[in-house]
């Protein structure tokens, strides 16, 4: 059999050159076109010449038309493959969001540093390579030498105090969930394609979610679980590693650059079985994906905003569809867009209504800000000030929660009207004292010190600020609890993830009596003697005009409510605000969620807005007004007149210039039915804009 095998490759000493199709990691959909003598499937990845360079790209088709001159493929990489399904994702997400595929293929990997680095990191000695090459779990070779180094793994090979098999993985399952009755029930629900897992912060999501991975894990596959923040993925590994002793990949933007390599490299191989990820893991190659979970799907973090815009978490839904493998959704508090999928029977629903154990949803108190008189002096009311000390005495935690880092929001003095504003942004420059005393603009990062005299008129006692922020609240509960240890949780203190992690562990270790934190305390973090949450400033997004901000503010309220009593103390949630009747708090102190989003739907439905008709955002930006203007009144003219589009603007975006660049945005509405992305490609074909400015396009833009 063998013999046969080698005459037929043998009779084939010159093979024919074939030639293929292959796209680029380029800002382009286009293909080019190479030949190649080594034979390629789609699929494969490739070396190849580009102009002056050498790129990678994918092999998209096979017997592509011959052209004269063309160059040759210089590699192809053995290790991996985009499956049919994968290449069917990737074309899905170029339809969908309007990233030229090029621009897709980019997020993919870096392939070929991923797949050249363990001929790097080996160095690979001919004896070393064929073990290598031998080996089933490649992968295996760059954990060890990454955590042993090259030369003591290299000197075991050649002792051979190592073979293959002891390097190779078992079944990594140390124990099972055990799941309650209702738990139990659910994880029957959950189908094969998209599901969503709704229930309130503790009832045993990450639970259910964990049970149902064991099979997926058994049967050879990896399981991706997406995250909305950095922060989240250790909280994550620690839950999965309950169960799980295997290697986890991990994946997103801080990662150094050999940590991308390493975990690159294991995802990419199959050798981490699990990986958790920021949005962009739902883009990479994997060897054998078999299911995606999306935690707190309704996180706005998911939807990159800068670079090409695209939903981690349609991205995720999408990739399920297409590679037909399960998704599974998780939230306490669904956004619009997946509970109108549920409604419209889009995804499987399971909804698990009951805190794990004896934990108890906590209780809301509304507090009238207006009747308790609280003034830029004094933030917090009586009745929260009390609850904070009874809690104290108690022994137990209690959270303070305002949106807002640093001390204040505006630097002004009251002598001349000067007020402390960023150059490039049309924005007040905020005042921070911690680490140490700055103005700072929180859009774009200006900084400058602080001052000690108006630059304007001189004068040194007028100065006053405005607003407050999460070091004015700590200044205020020093005053009043002066024997209480706080701790600030916000991205100015705790400036990297290990800082972070070290004072989320300060926490569970009750070196703290009230944390002070911003939305970085809001998500899944698990304190279990937290009894207490007091929002200080409920109304923060109440008077935005973005359609957007009750159901956001619903969110964070929720998610920080839900911080409180996960242990077996049940817990009190204060929440100030100046709109006690506003339906949003009503909904909120009764927990019901289906009649806040039912509302903000109807909302929605009757003004014509997502999820009830599909939008895109067009945004014309540069540094010179005028023109972007001009420009984006052109592109309102240039799209053809039709009957199932309205197009909207364009108007200046609320915060212009930023960074600055002047934005005129650009609404394109459609019937949700409608093919709204082939009439703005068609349309965009025709128009181009100066390279001045940019023309930056975004299906399903966050914030309308
Ligand atoms: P959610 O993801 O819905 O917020 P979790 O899965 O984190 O909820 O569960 C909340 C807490 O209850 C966690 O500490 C978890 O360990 C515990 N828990 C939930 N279900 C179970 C179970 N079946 N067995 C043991 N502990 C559980
Ligand atoms: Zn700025």
């Amino acid at each position: 059999m063998s013999a046969l095998i080698d005459t037929h490759v043998n009779s084939e000493p010159f093979p024919k050159p074939e030639i293929i199709s292959v796209l680029l990691p380029i800002h382009s959909s286009r293909f080019f076109s190479y030949k190649t003598t080594i034979p390629v499937r789609i699929g494969n990845c490739v070396k190849v010449p580009f102009g002056s360079k050498v790129l990678w790209g994918m092999v998209w088709e096979l017997g592509a038309p011959l052209v004269p001159n063309l160059k040759e493929v210089i590699e192809v990489y053995s290790q991996w493959i985009g499956s049919p399904g994968f290449i069917a994702f990737l074309r899905q997400c170029s339809d969908y969001t309007l990233i030229p595929l090029g621009s897709v293929l980019r997020m993919v990997f870096p392939v070929p540093e991923i797949l050249e680095w363990p001929s790097t990191v080996l160095q690979c000695t001919p004896s070393f390579s064929n073990t290598l090459r031998e080996c089933p779990w490649p992968g295996t070779f760059a954990q060890w030498v990454f955590a042993y180094g090259l030369r003591r793994v290299h000197t075991w090979i050649n002792n051979a105090h190592l073979s293959c098999k002891e390097m190779s993985t078992q079944s990594f399952f140390c124990s099972t969930p055990f799941l309650t009755d209702h738990q139990e029930a659910s994880l029957g629900h959950i189908g094969s394609s998209t599901t969503f897992i709704e229930g309130i912060t503790g009832a045993g999501k990450t639970e259910v979610c964990l049970a149902y991975m064991k099979d997926v894990l058994d049967a050879g596959k990896q399981v991706l679980i997406l995250v909305p923040e950095i922060s989240l993925c250790q909280q994550w590994i620690q839950r999965v590693q309950q169960y799980y002793s295997g290697p986890i990949g991990i994946w997103h933007s801080g990662l150094s650059s050999k940590a991308r390599k390493f975990h690159g490299w294991n995802i990419l191989t199959g050798y981490a079985s699990v990986i958790i990820g920021a949005r962009s893991a739902v883009m990479l190659g994997y060897s054998n994906l078999g299911m995606i979970a999306v935690d707190e799907e309704h996180d706005g973090s998911y939807k990159q905003a800068e670079g090409p815009p695209y939903h981690g978490r349609d991205m995720a839904v999408s990739r399920g569809y297409k590679e037909s493998i399960p998704c599974l959704l998780m939230s306490a508090t669904p956004s619009l867009e997946s509970y109108w999928n549920i409604q419209h029977n889009r995804y499987s629903h399971v909804i698990l209504s009951q805190r794990y154990g004896n934990a108890q949803l906590p209780k809301i108190h509304l507090l009238d800000i207006k009747q308790e008189k609280v003034s830029s002096k004094n933030l917090l009311t009586l009745p929260l000030r009390e609850a904070l000390q009874q809690n104290l005495i108690k022994q137990e935690q209690s959270l303070l929660f305002i949106n807002r880092r640093g001390y204040g929001n505006l630097w002004i003095c009251y002598q001349c009207g000067f007020r402390a504003s960023c150059g490039s942004c049309s924005i007040w420059l905020s005042v921070h004292y911690l680490p140490h005393p700055i103005l700072i603009c929180h859009y774009c990062g200006f900084k400058m010190p602080l001052p000690k005299r108006c630059p304007q008129c001189l004068g040194e006692k007028s100065l006053r600020i405005w607003g407050a922020g999460v070091e004015k609240v700590n200044q205020e509960v020093q005053s009043f609890l002066p024997q209480a240890r706080t701790c600030i949780l916000s991205s100015d203190v705790c400036s990297n993830s290990k800082l972070l992690q070290t004072t989320l562990e300060e926490i569970q270790n009750q070196q703290y009596d009230i944390l002070i934190g911003t939305q970085l305390v809001a998500k899944g973090h698990h304190f279990p003697n937290l009894t207490l949450v007091g929002i200080v400033d409920g109304d923060f997004a109440l008077s935005h005009l973005d359609l957007r901000s009750g159901e956001r503010l619903y969110q964070v309220l929720c998610q920080v409510v839900g911080r409180a009593g996960r242990g077996d103390i049940p817990g009190n949630a204060y929440i100030q605000t100046s709109q006690l009747q506003h339906p949003l708090f009503q909904y909120l102190e009764r927990h019901h969620i289906q009649g806040f989003l039912q509302e903000e739907l109807d909302t929605r439905k009757k003004y014509h807005f997502p999820p009830y008709v599909r939008l895109a955002a067009l945004t014309v930006s540069g540094i010179d007004e005028n023109s972007v203007h001009q420009y984006s009144l052109l592109l309102k003219q240039h799209f053809p007149q039709n009957t199932s589009v309205e197009i909207l603007g364009p108007a200046p975006s609320p915060i212009n210039p930023l960074r600055r660049r002047w934005r005129w945005r650009l609404f394109v509405k459609s019937p949700k039915n409608y093919r709204l992305q082939d009439y703005i490609r068609n349309t965009l074909n025709t128009f181009t804009v100066p390279s001045w400015l940019r023309l930056h396009t975004d299906m399903d833009p966050y914030d309308f």
